[in-house]
């Protein structure tokens, strides 16, 4: 090696993160022919993780109109990716905002009279938005009568509502009986605005009849998480998060490691320290429970996670070596086995993935 060798990005920022956009897109497509309906996309959360700057416009080029995000900020990120999209903030219309929605052509997503009122004003029917009603969340929106007492109300018009939407309490779990009654009180509405777009399904939902409407509203599932617990996932995975070995070192039986000494090698172990951890976004709570691949080896994650650091207990892995990198999600360890490790979802695993990571994308 050459004293001025370039530094490859896993080893200036310790951790590298590979988004697929190609799998992002080929997944948008899986679920509009499966719900045979047109298909938007949720980008909440800059994207579960992924990055609005250059997912949006992958969607957009597979032929995505219409996008999702959860805060007016968030809406500001998307429309200066997606210059000519429908984007819909689903937290609605905090009081006052409304002018700051419109300079920016974004579409609040209203869940309450007095938003509804706050938007005619400023819309007169010439700005879109969309109503959500509330059938089982008690999070946003109209109740379901008070979305049918005021179907045909000139504030509908006024307000320019385009889009009727709600929310699945259970959808991953088919079995739920909330999600027929979800569906039931959730058609009623929709006869009660003809000529009005519905949408319900999220991602699970894509997979529920009676569910899919005008618009399907997946997220998760873009980026690889499985819309169908308990049944193999049909969507590919998008994420490939590796972490550089730091060092190997060989121990004695009886030695601890990490932090309060949780771990106490049984045998003459040999130890990887990974350049990478929580404060990377990297769940404390998969301490003493998560795997991860090197060589294509599971090897357990050992005592603590450390805010910068991980331990692996590679002592059968030839492959374990400084320099060398150690895959944390991908090459078969999915979101959502990582999530069920760290005790928690999949959705948080995307969500957390840090800003620390240098972030490579491929098609
Ligand atoms: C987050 C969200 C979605 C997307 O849900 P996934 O389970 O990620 O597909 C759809 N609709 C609403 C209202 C949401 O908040």
């Amino acid at each position: 090696m050459g004293e001025a060798g370039p530094v490859t990005d896993i080893a200036t920022h310790g951790a590298k993160l590979t988004i697929d956009l190609g799998a992002i897109t080929a997944n948008w497509r899986l679920l509009a022919d499966r719900g045979s309906a047109p298909c938007a996309a949720v980008v909440k959360a800059d994207a579960y993780g992924c990055g609005i700057g250059r997912v949006g416009p992958a969607l957009r080029a597979a032929g995505c109109r219409t996008f999702f995000v959860a805060h007016l900020s968030e809406g500001i990120a998307a429309r200066a990716a997606l210059p000519e999209a429908e984007i819909y903030i689903l937290n609605g219309l905090p009081p006052g905002a409304a002018g700051a929605f419109a300079a920016h052509g974004l579409r609040p997503v209203l869940g309450s009279i007095e938003e509804l009122s706050e938007w005619a004003a400023v819309s007169t029917g010439r700005l879109p938005a969309a109503l959500h009603v509330d059938t089982g969340m008690n999070r946003l929106g109209l109740p379901v009568p008070e979305a049918l007492d005021l179907a045909g109300d000139a504030r509908i018009a006024a307000a320019g509502i385009d889009l009727i939407l709600s929310h699945f309490v259970s959808a991953e779990k088919p079995e739920d009986p909330v999600n027929a009654r979800q569906i039931a009180d959730f058609a009623r509405v929709r006869a009660a605005y003809p000529g009005i777009r519905a949408s319900l399904a999220n991602s699970s939902g894509v997979f529920l009849d009676g569910a899919r409407h005008d618009l399907l509203r997946p997220g998760y599932a873009l980026f690889g998480g499985n819309p169908t617990p308990g049944a193999a996932n049909p969507m590919r995975p998008v994420v490939r998060l590796e972490a550089l070995i730091a060092q190997v070192r060989d121990v004695e039986a009886g030695a601890t490691a990490g932090y309060n000494g949780r771990w106490t090698a049984h045998r003459p172990s040999r130890l990887a320290t990974l350049s990478l951890g929580y404060a990377d976004g990297f769940p404390r709570a998969i301490s003493g429970r998560g795997q991860a691949l090197v060589g294509g080896v599971p090897c357990p994650i050992l005592g603590l996670v450390s805010m910068d650091l991980i331990i692996l207990d590679v002592t059968d892995v030839p492959a374990a070596r400084r320099g060398a990198g150690a895959v944390l999600i991908g090459d078969g360890l999915d979101i959502d086995t990582v999530g069920r490790s760290a005790g928690t979802i999949g959705y948080e695993i995307l969500t957390g993935l840090g800003s620390r990571y240098v972030r490579t994308y491929v098609d």
